[in-house]
């Protein structure tokens, strides 16, 4: 039996499309990541988020480094409360709303009900970290 998170060829379509780091600087965590050998893909501002993110490229997926464009955005309240760290972790999905609509029927606490523009123009939304064992979740569908 194919489930809705199954495609025609009945494969899960799911897949990790990134790992967040919240960080004070770009300029000066990305030495590290880059003498690991990770190539870095582009640094984008993303200003509905309220930050700055350098994407590195890691095998079939990515690390992104994150840094608050103000000390009032969601990063920024993060690195404050709890200081640098893994901020969360984003899976890959073909249909966001209809993702987000199963969820919301679930009962899945959700930070967006609606789906939102993250990095690079994808379809983005957080499932709350009561949800998912404590670890923020963002779902992203790419353009
Ligand atoms: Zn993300």
């Amino acid at each position: 039996m194919m489930s809705t998170d199954d495609d025609q060829t009945g494969k899960n379509t799911k897949r990790l499309d990134h790992i967040a780091i919240a960080v004070h600087s770009i300029a000066e965590s990305l030495p590290f990541y880059e003498s690991l050998g990770l190539k870095r893909l582009e640094i984008e501002i993303v200003e509905e988020q309220g930050v700055k993110v350098a994407k590195l490229d890691i095998g079939n997926t990515h690390i992104e480094l994150l840094e608050p464009l103000s000390p009032d955005t969601p990063v920024g309240k993060f690195l404050a409360q709890k200081g640098p760290g893994l901020h969360h972790i984003c899976i890959g999905v073909a249909d966001i709303e209809a993702d987000l609509a199963k969820l919301k029927s679930s009962g899945t606490k959700l930070i967006n009900e609606t789906a939102k523009i993250g990095a690079g123009g994808a379809k983005i939304a957080f499932v709350h970290p009561k949800a998912t064992g404590g670890v923020l979740l963002e779902l992203s569908q790419p353009t």
